[in-house]
């Protein structure tokens, strides 16, 4: 029998090898943690044996990135993205790496999040290096998208692009857009003193509980008014905070780390000064700074991108796809920073980062499928 890439248990068969190498991320389970090499490193050397010009890219050291390049090399270049890594395992009550397969879900760690998707990718890559398709496809199989994104920084810099489909779990859907994120920490001074002198001792912490709560209300009053069509409202939360030298003692010092989600449209900057209006309102003095952003993505609906994919979606399955946004932030944001259009399809399932994480195989060779007609609509 001719082995055929695209049928169901090729792809069966590919999505088991990938959950049954451990790939958990290092930097958030150091206890745990892989990393991608022995996972990058089948995904590379499966490539290769049908026929797809893989290699890998080391994003940073034991992090690398599997790539792979389809077609004639001519004409536009589109990207097919997956990540390679997956949370930690703890508190899972199935067998993580034994990729069971019960009527059509499979299991394991990273079933769902996202090695599903990373099977798809691999076996449309195969599919199109077969028929001989006369444009380029780049597969970016990416290192660390759980924790700082080390893989698809690296791919953005080392590759360009005219458009990316991002494949993250999304039921079907197109999903246009999504938010970001900026971290911010604010430190409050206090005046340490003995815990009976309220004559000298100025409590930080006391400064600090003025600013959380203007910051709630703003949270409250402000920002969840403000709402983007496909991603809903912008949001901040205070998610960390210490302070304090002992139970007799004004607290000299205060940090708190404050987490404001974005929407397509807001920037860091406004975000900063937003948080610092805040900050003044309240009469107290503050500093603040900036910790890590990440910017919020959002993709013309009628890109050619959108359009080639839409088209696939509906000759693949039938239906035309839901379009959406999501709250969580992707490794999107990235390739659409680096000026490359950039969409999200991909697989049905559930359990991301849970005890029980399943990924349903025929929406995987639904995703395959429609990732192969894409490429020719962008491409042919
Ligand atoms: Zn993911």
């Amino acid at each position: 029998m001719v082995w055929e890439p695209l049928s169901p248990p090729s792809v069966l068969e590919v999505l088991q090898k990938l959950i049954e190498t451990p790939s958990v991320n290092p930097s958030i389970a150091p206890n745990e943690g892989q990393g991608e090499e022995a996972i990058a490193k089948f995904a590379q050397e499966w490539l290769a044996e049908h026929r797809v010009r893989s290699w890998l890219e080391t994003a940073s050291p034991g992090r690398p990135n599997a790539v792979a390049e389809v077609g004639a090399c001519k004409g536009p270049t589109l990207i097919f993205c997956a990540h390679l890594d997956t949370v930690s395992t703890a508190g899972m009550t199935i067998p993580p790496f034994e990729a069971r397969v019960e009527g059509n879900r499979v299991y394991g760690r990273g079933s769902y999040d996202m090695k599903g998707s990373a099977a798809a990718v691999m076996a449309a890559a195969a599919a199109l290096g077969r028929e001989k398709f006369p444009g380029r496809v780049l597969v970016a199989l990416v290192a660390d998208e759980e924790y700082a994104s080390v893989g698809a920084q690296d791919f953005v810099k080392n590759h360009k692009g005219d458009a990316c489909v991002l494949t993250e779990p999304s039921e079907g859907r197109l999903i246009l857009a999504h938010k970001g994120f900026v971290w911010a920490e604010i430190i409050t001074k206090g005046r340490a003193a003995h815990g009976s002198r309220w004559d000298l001792g100025v409590s930080a912490i006391g400064k600090m509980g003025t600013i959380i709560a203007a910051l709630e209300r703003y949270d409250r009053s402000e920002l969840r008014r403000r709402t983007h069509s496909l991603v809903g409202p912008a949001s901040q939360h205070c998610s960390l905070i210490q302070g304090g030298a002992g139970l007799s003692t004004y607290a000299e010092e205060c940090a708190l780390k404050v987490e404001r989600r974005t929407l397509p449209g807001e920037s860091p900057e406004q975000v900063m000064e937003e948080l610092r209006e805040v900050i003044r309102s309240t009469g107290e003095d503050a500093e603040i700074r900036m910790l890590l952003e990440r910017p919020p993505l959002s993709c013309d609906a009628d890109a050619k991108i959108v359009k080639s994919l839409r088209e696939a979606i509906r000759s693949v399955t039938g239906r035309t796809p839901e379009v959406a946004g999501v709250g969580y932030w992707m490794d999107a944001a990235l390739f659409a920073a680096a000026g490359i259009p950039t969409t999200n399809y991909g697989p049905g399932g559930a359990g991301a980062h849970e005890a029980v994480e399943w990924v349903d195989l025929d929406s995987v060779v639904a995703c395959a499928n429609v990732l192969v007609k894409t490429a020719w609509n962008f491409c042919g």
